[in-house]
């Protein structure tokens, strides 16, 4: 006998911010979780690593703050 119990869709409890960077060799869009120090990204198209202006972190904080850290920013129709 199997247990058929419905599932419902997970919520989140935490997020993240995606800071897109353009790969100063290739011009690609290359996507990091906000950097908070100052390091190195790398192209997932041409694989070279370059430098990147870290994100603020106060302002991060902010904007986790104001999105209940991703739960007040999911779609209202799955609340
Ligand atoms: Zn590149």
């Amino acid at each position: 006998m199997t247990e058929k119990r419905k599932l419902f869709p997970v919520k989140p409890f935490d997020m993240d911010i995606v800071y897109y960077y353009k790969c100063p060799y290739c011009q690609r869009k290359v996507p990091l979780i906000a950097p908070i120090q100052p390091s190195m990204g790398q192209c997932d198209a041409c694989h070279k690593q370059f430098p990147v202006a870290p994100a603020d972190k106060r302002t991060l904080a902010f904007i986790k703050t104001v999105l209940d850290d991703g739960k007040a920013g999911i779609d209202p129709d799955f609340i």
